[in-house]
């Protein structure tokens, strides 16, 4: 299956893909993590990725077109990527998705969310308004250290809202169009959320 995870950034995308990756039994594909890999390496696209990450702008196209054609399996849960209708038109040349879920938040909980979000530094798990770790600042699944990231403050969030809002929602009425365009309300507990989205793709297969 080749699936789309859609929403704005905070959204829950990571969270979800991360569960569903395991049920289904696909691979997730990140294009946040690849970058802050990259980035961790210091490597010459994590020197260049790294400015456009912390203002909380896009990566430009051919940069982040290259990089997922590069880690691109045959099956796949994609979030974070498509962010533009370039990105898609390039995806669509190389594959045929079966289905993009968008999960639908309001910018409210959003900037919320943003403030309390903590990650893994080992195995990159998240943590906050709804998760939080049973001892302050490690992981519950491997004991690493929890931090926060450079772009999770409220100034680069509000930032990468009016990016999405410009960018990222014209992708709606993109696959609205081919008809592969679903919603699941991204406000409800992780939990009911991961169903909806299950049952979503349950009607396709
Ligand atoms: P994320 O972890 O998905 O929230 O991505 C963090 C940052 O990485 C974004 O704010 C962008 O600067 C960059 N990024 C990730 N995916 C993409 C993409 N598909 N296109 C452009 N920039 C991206």
């Amino acid at each position: 299956m080749k699936l789309v995870l859609l929403g704005k950034p905070m959204s829950g995308k990571g969270t979800q893909a991360r569960m569903l990756t395991k049920e289904l039994n696909l691979s997730h594909i990140s294009t946040g993590d690849l970058l802050r890999e990259e980035v961790k390496k210091n490597s010459g696209l994590g020197k260049e990725a790294k400015e456009y990450m912390n203002k909380g702008v896009l990566v430009p196209d051919e940069l982040i077109i290259r990089m997922l054609e590069k880690n691109l399996p045959e099956d796949y849960i994609l979030d974070g990527f498509p962010r533009t209708i370039k990105q898609a038109e390039a995806l669509d040349k190389v594959s045929k998705l079966d289905l993009v879920i968008d999960i639908d938040c309001s910018d409210k909980i959003i900037v919320k969310r943003t403030v309390m979000r903590q990650m893994c530094r080992k195995c990159g798990a998240i943590y906050g308004l709804d998760i939080k770790p049973v001892t302050e600042d490690q992981c519950d699944s491997c004991d690493g250290e929890l931090y926060k990231r450079d772009d999770d403050n409220e100034e680069t969030i509000k930032k990468r809202l009016e990016v999405y809002n410009n960018q990222t929602a014209p992708l709606i009425n993109y696959y609205k169009d081919k008809g592969i365009y679903v919603e699941v309300n991204g406000e409800e507990p992780i939990a009911n959320i991961k169903k909806n989205i299950l049952s979503k793709i349950e009607s396709v297969k």
